[in-house]
């Protein structure tokens, strides 16, 4: 879904700014007291100039007083902001944007409601956020210039270019649309380079690793995955095949909030460039919450309690433990995914597919799948092998009795999109 407009040289430019800005950090975790502090400033600074500077705010906030932003509970603050939608920027776009802030770029996401939405970010909140995803390679053991196979981001424009080596960063790109047929060129010329980490969304890595671990002559010393929901499963699989672990990154085009995996499996926001509100009222279960959060870095488009669609898994009481890792950041469990994604039942109505995921994570064994929905009466369950009879029992029971749909197995290639990726669940009857 993250579609990059900004050029070359700025990309290159901005990256490098991140890398410096790590290299020069001298903690790279402030103590959680020390930058509670620092939030604190920022956080009341950044909503005074929403108020004053983004037309929205302006009308939103207009009965908050900036000496009430300056001594109120922050926590307080944010509750009387309502919740920001996408529909809301995409209804009010102008309103959004700061004129005269210059230095940012945009950055656009397609959304699977059909409504592409362009944000600006301020080159700043960029930065940061380049420094954590370094910061976070760094926690997977990876080395400055270390050789990376990133399995995401190069749409081929031929056969011939399935493979793409960036020598600024010491990238090598490999096509997620060729992961079913490489050429044992390709293989061999990755196997003369030998890339030391792997870097691509969880279904291309898996897919990449269930073809070719076997023809692979190199060990790979962690695996960096991000932009589709990590499903344990799948974790298992990669780290078997790889023999290494897997840290996974969970973020928005919108930068709203940006979560990394560490050591410990855990999740940690990366604390100093966003407010999540756990507190706000829209909760699914006790444990399982929306990210409603907020970016105080984006000077260029204030968002403030942005709804970003994404369900978290949290464990109240252990939102503010330091984490075994050593981090003490705001620890969450798991990302459970899009909440905006759906299927219709057999009577037309809306399924959200967050039942769905639910129910598929909890049976032991499970693969990697795509559903798709071609009918009001039936889905396709892909797989890559087939799977037991007693597990395609469980989940034809599961369709039927909750949402009265039958379910056709099959076992062909996932359906990727645009990006490459591999939605799993794609609704066609939309
Ligand atoms: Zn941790």
């Amino acid at each position: 879904m993250l579609k990059k407009t900004l050029n070359t040289i700025t990309d290159y430019y901005l990256t490098a700014k991140g890398i410096q800005k790590y290299a020069f950090k001298k903690d790279k975790f402030n103590k959680l007291d020390i930058q509670k502090r620092i939030n604190d400033k920022k956080i009341r600074k950044f909503l005074i100039y929403a108020k004053t500077k983004s037309p929205y705010y302006n009308q939103l906030m207009s009965h908050i007083s900036n000496s009430e932003i300056n001594n109120e509970m922050l926590g307080d603050i944010f509750n009387s902001i309502p919740i920001t939608k996408k529909k809301d920027i995409l209804d009010n776009k102008k309103d959004f944007l700061i004129a005269r802030f210059k230095k940012f770029i945009t950055n656009s996401t397609s959304g699977s409601a059909g409504m592409p939405l362009e944000v600006r970010l301020s080159h700043n909140a960029w930065i940061w956020e380049q420094f954590f995803v370094w910061r976070h390679f760094m926690i997977m053991g990876y080395k400055f210039r270390d050789l990376m196979l990133i399995i995401r981001s190069h749409t081929p424009k031929d056969k011939n270019d399935i493979l793409k080596f960036d020598k600024v960063r010491n990238f090598l790109y490999v096509s997620p649309y060729h992961l079913d047929s490489l050429p044992k060129s390709v293989i061999k010329k990755i196997n003369l380079l030998k890339p030391k980490f792997v870097r691509g969304y969880p279904s291309s890595v898996n897919s990449f690793l269930e073809n070719y671990s076997k023809d692979i002559n190199f060990s790979i010393l962690g695996i960096h995955t991000s932009s589709e929901i990590l499903q344990d499963s799948i974790r298992k699989n990669i780290e078997e095949k790889s023999n290494s672990k897997v840290f996974d990154y969970y973020g928005q085009a919108e930068l709203s909030s940006s979560f990394f995996q560490c050591s410990n499996q855990k999740y940690h926001l990366n604390f100093e460039s966003s407010y999540v509100n756990f507190e706000q009222s829209d909760k699914y279960t006790s444990n399982i919450v929306k990210n409603i959060s907020t970016n105080f870095e984006n000077y260029a488009m204030p968002i403030i309690n942005y709804d970003t669609e994404d369900y978290l898994e949290i464990e109240k009481s252990k939102l503010e433990i330091k984490c075994e890792c050593g981090v003490e950041y705001t620890q969450i469990n798991g990302i459970i995914g899009r909440s905006n994604t759906f299927l219709f039942n057999a009577s037309s109505h809306r399924v959200s597919t967050i039942n769905i995921n639910t129910f598929l994570s909890k049976l032991s064994n499970f693969p990697e799948f795509q559903i798709i929905q071609k009918e009001l009466t039936e889905i396709e369950f892909i797989t890559q092998k087939s799977i037991s009879k007693n597990l395609q029992h469980k989940i034809t029971n599961f369709f039927y009795t909750q949402f009265g749909l039958g379910t056709k197995f099959l076992n062909k290639k996932f359906v990727r999109i645009s990006t490459g990726k591999k939605p799993p669940f794609i609704n066609n009857l939309k």
